[in-house]
């Protein structure tokens, strides 16, 4: 059991240093985007949370803390420390509702609290970054609960602009845009633009976008609010709204839809519930997921278009899968007994990933199926996800609003005023 384990850690924290690499070029503290606009009222600190413990209770310093390396593994951190295994598990079992352990990187900061009377790991945090921590707390004898805490910060809006010179990609890095962002646009404007055909030389792009803070200190944390493409044939923008998605100057979504449902015709046996209580131990843990009560070998289809990012073995989640659907999309499929798909490869929506099954810690074959809205969970069932309509109703003029707030900090930018002028294919609103 103990070298089971040692090997499948070894794998989690290794795998996940090989994916970072993968993603070529991508800071890595660049891809947690929080976006906190339509939550005006929310609280400073945003926690999500399996247990009743207060999270704002001032912490002893830890008994450990310590930086993860390239090569390391969990069990080797938890080994160097003197934690048995056992409590390394059952931290894990706290992690299936999270998955951050899966996530850990070189650079981020392990602490480690042990109760001096019993010698026992009493607390865990990883802190991500300055804006993102999940805590573990022993809750009882034998379990741990979690909380994945999430600081809202000071975010501040910043306009770049620049001119295409070479390709757009590196011409937007010169400007000062990080590699996701880049990334986002492309996603965004790709079916409007050809990036390698349609821009030439001195073509010039803006963008504005807001950047967190936490104490005066940059933490990484960034978000597209508007871009404009001002090329030779055309101007191609994309305004980012209240609900969270792109838009063009007319109100017409710039996302491709998803579909609801990643299996066909199968109950929901277990629905996305933050507050459910265990039938048996009466302990609160949310099920972040909706489970289908899918038979061995059910085909799994992705639900919308997007880049495996993530194929993990996991003691409780099982053999899962993780899709980033590109702006602050991302959607899990847990127990799966086979997968079909290798991380960085780009799926289309319907595509079949894997095979249900019931791998993991599960009482049946089922598939739990999670949507993650820049990284926390949200109900997949309900939530306000892209669909092919544009803006409807009353929100168009709030839209119209905004898109034209934005537009005047871009026209700031004295080279795109400049060919306003010239170019008069701005779209007009429909309304
Ligand atoms: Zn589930």
């Amino acid at each position: 059991m103990t070298a089971t384990l040692g090997l499948i850690t070894s794998a989690l924290v290794w795998a996940s240093d090989a994916n970072n690499r993968k993603q070529v070029e991508l800071d890595l503290e660049d891809q947690i985007t929080p976006r906190f606009t339509r939550l005006n009222a929310e609280p400073d600190v945003e926690v999500s949370k399996s247990t009743e413990q207060s999270d704002t209770s001032p912490f002893s310093p830890p008994s450990f803390e310590t930086t993860i390396q390239k090569g390391d593994t969990l069990s080797t951190i938890f080994d160097k420390f003197d934690i048995g295994y056992s409590q390394l598990l059952s931290v894990m079992e706290a992690d299936l509702n999270v998955l951050a352990l899966d996530t850990l990187k070189p650079g981020d900061t392990l602490r480690f609290w042990i109760d001096e009377g019993n010698g026992l790991l009493n607390q865990m945090e990883i802190e991500f970054s300055l804006a993102h921590k999940v805590r573990y707390e022993r809750d009882g004898d034998n379990g741990f609960g979690y909380q994945d805490i999430q600081v809202k910060g000071d975010w501040k809006q910043q306009v770049i602009k620049g001119e295409v010179h070479g390709s757009f990609s590196l011409s937007a890095n010169n400007a000062g845009l990080g590699s996701y962002q880049i990334a986002q646009i492309a996603d965004l404007l790709g079916d409007k633009i050809n990036f390698a055909r349609d821009l030439q030389a001195g073509d010039e792009f803006g963008v504005i976008q807001r950047v967190q803070s936490i104490d005066g200190k940059l933490t990484g944390n960034k978000e597209i609010e508007a871009i404009v493409i001002n090329s030779r044939r055309n101007k191609i923008s994309a305004y980012l709204h209240d609900d969270g998605q792109y838009y063009d100057a007319n109100g017409e979504s710039l996302q491709r839809a998803f579909i609801r449902n990643p299996v066909n015709g199968y109950r929901i046996t277990s629905g996305f519930n933050p507050n459910r209580k265990h039938p048996v131990t009466g302990k609160v843990t949310p099920h972040n997921g909706t489970d289908f009560g899918t038979p061995n070998g059910t085909p799994i289809n992705s639900t919308g278009d997007g880049t495996v990012v993530m194929v993990r073995d996991h003691p409780y989640a099982g053999k899962y899968i993780v899709i980033d659907h590109g702006s602050n999309y991302k959607t899990r499929y847990l127990h799966l007994s086979r997968i079909l798909v290798r991380t960085g490869q780009k799926v289309s929506r319907g595509q079949r990933i894997g095979l249900s099954g019931q791998t993991g810690r599960v009482t049946g074959p089922h598939l739990h199926f999670e949507l993650l809205v820049n990284n926390r969970p949200v109900n997949a069932m309900r939530a306000n996800i892209p669909m092919a309509d544009g803006i409807e109703g009353d929100q168009i003029k709030q839209f119209i609003a905004k898109r034209n707030e934005l537009d005047i900090m871009l026209k700031q930018l004295p080279t795109l005023a400049q060919s306003e002028g010239k170019e008069d294919n701005l779209a007009s609103p429909s309304s």
